[in-house]
């Protein structure tokens, strides 16, 4: 019997904002426990909530970027609970008007092992606003809460059941973070805790119509550990099937030590949570005025990015799609091939100079010394032959370490290149002094030498001399 797969995720998104979702207390990662706290964030009994507006707007900007329907209509509920992370015993979320509802995004690309993946539609059920909880700290056989976390505005976006495989939800969060990072929503870095994400997975024997039952697996930190407990988990359910037993609706945890599922409880349904409105909250009412103002904080994506860069600049697809990988790195060659500098040039040292640079110093290119107007000005001096391509790279690793100005290191440094025929012609003269048996090789047909003799002539030059005008010469030289 052949088994197949129905995965759909919850994702939890932090959003970025200057202060927490229902109080003043600064929305920070990594400072002491429970220094960034009050009586709103704490639970206190009789505070009042006060709603960040910009969390709002970035929750319906990310609405709008996956194509959700914005409601007109949103109030915040009441979500009932038992746990230490929150002293109030109730979690402000979003139950049956949440901001955004039936949207969808485009994945493909790449898998997790980087194996190119077909385009594939991705519904996104809803997206609700709700506030972040406090994350409990286990030290030993006792627990501590540090409440910095509460309140911290936390946007959940569910998705429909439309994945099938590993690599399709690995693209899928791929896709999520790209879009969430490019319009400022959140940094996603799910080492700090600002995306959090929940599987759901079921498996069913091929040609069965109703999906199989669902098990959720929590605890995943990392975009590979979700790849990899989906991979285990599915194997686990279809080994399960074969034998003839029966799944339960359970939450299961992860251990990415043991490459383990285990279970942590059979699942409760949503009336346990006992949602009732937020009694201290007005619902909101979302006019053209707000939506406007919203879409127009809105950023190009990167597969419109894409899609441009490749008709405006002539680009290939291929470095498009690393280009716009980061938004810091697209806006860099936007910016650089805007200023005069052959475009397909631009592109060829942005990627194989500057990227492999940045990655070695493990620095971003915000934080890097070349700036776009540097990397131009190289490109066009290296393009009219001014300097040749070598020397082109020598300012450019002199720049990187000094910010300095590419005009002024060429000069100081003597790069101006050599094309005066007169110069080149007393080089060639002694490189065929030196290498007759070479030359005298050439002359007899093998041709190939000439990049020896070429090669030679560079090093008297230290590097400077246009090649093609060395190649010309030599050959000249060699023949008359
Ligand atoms: P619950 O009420 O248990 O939270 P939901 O219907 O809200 O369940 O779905 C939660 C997530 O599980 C969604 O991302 C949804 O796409 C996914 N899901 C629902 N049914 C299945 C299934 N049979 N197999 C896999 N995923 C599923
Ligand atoms: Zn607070
Ligand atoms: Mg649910």
């Amino acid at each position: 019997m052949k088994y197949s797969a129905t995965i759909g995720l919850e994702v939890h998104v932090q959003i970025k904002t200057a202060s927490k979702m229902f109080c003043s207390c600064r929305n920070s990662f990594g400072e002491p426990p429970n220094t960034l706290v009050c009586p709103v964030c704490m639970g206190l009994p009789g505070v009042m909530p006060a709603p960040n507006r910009t969390a709002i707007l970035k929750t319906i900007a990310a609405g709008m970027l996956t194509e959700c329907q914005i409601s007109r209509f949103s109030k915040f509920d009441r979500k009932s609970y038992f746990y230490p992370d929150m002293p109030k015993n109730y979690q402000i979320s979003q139950y049956d008007l949440p901001f955004c509802k039936g949207g969808r995004i485009k994945v493909g690309g790449r898998g997790f092992s980087g194996a190119p993946l077909p385009e594939k539609t991705i519904g996104i059920t809803r997206i609700h606003l709700e506030e972040d909880v406090g994350k409990l700290n286990h030290l030993g056989r006792n627990s501590g809460v540090d409440f910095n976390r509460a309140g911290i505005p936390l946007m959940e976006i569910v998705s429909e059941p439309d994945m099938s495989t590993p690599d399709e939800a690995y693209a899928y969060l791929e896709a999520l973070k790209e879009i969430m990072r490019y319009a400022g929503i959140s940094g996603c870095d799910m080492e700090k805790g600002q995306m959090r994400c929940d599987v759901n997975v079921s498996v069913r024997p091929e040609g069965q119509k109703e999906f199989g039952t669902k098990i959720e697996l929590k605890n995943l930190n990392s975009f590979r550990a979700v790849h990899r407990s989906l991979e285990y988990e599915m194997e686990r359910q279809m080994e399960a099937l074969r034998n003839g037993e029966k799944l339960y609706q359970e939450t299961r945890g992860w251990n990415d030590d043991k490459g383990e599922s285990y279970l942590m409880r059979r699942k409760e349904s949503a009336h346990d949570y006992r949602y009732f409105p937020e009694p201290d909250m007005p619902p909101f009412v979302i006019d053209d005025a707000l939506l406007e103002e919203i879409r127009r904080t809105l950023p190009e994506l990167p597969a419109a990015k894409r899609a441009r860069f490749v008709a405006q600049y002539a680009i290939t697809a291929y470095d498009a799609e690393v280009l716009t990988q980061d938004k810091d790195v697209a806006d860099y060659f936007d910016a650089a091939a805007g200023l005069g500098a052959n475009p397909k040039s631009v592109a060829n040292w942005i990627i194989s100079e500057i990227l492999k640079e940045l990655n070695e110093r493990k620095i971003s290119i915000s934080e890097c010394k070349v700036k776009p107007e540097h990397l131009a000005e190289i490109v066009r001096a290296v393009a009219s032959g001014a300097i040749n391509s070598g020397s082109g790279k020598e300012v450019l690793a002199d720049v990187f370490k000094t910010g300095g100005s590419p005009s002024e290191i060429i000069a100081k440094k003597g790069l101006s290149q050599i094309s005066d025929e007169s110069g080149i012609a007393k080089f060639a003269d002694e490189v065929i002094a030196e290498f007759p048996a070479q030359a005298a090789e050439f002359r007899s047909g093998k041709e190939k030498v000439l990049q020896f003799l070429i090669g030679q002539l560079m090093k008297k030059s230290k590097g400077k001399a246009n090649p093609q005008v060395a190649a010309k010469i030599l050959s000249e030289k060699l023949k008359a």
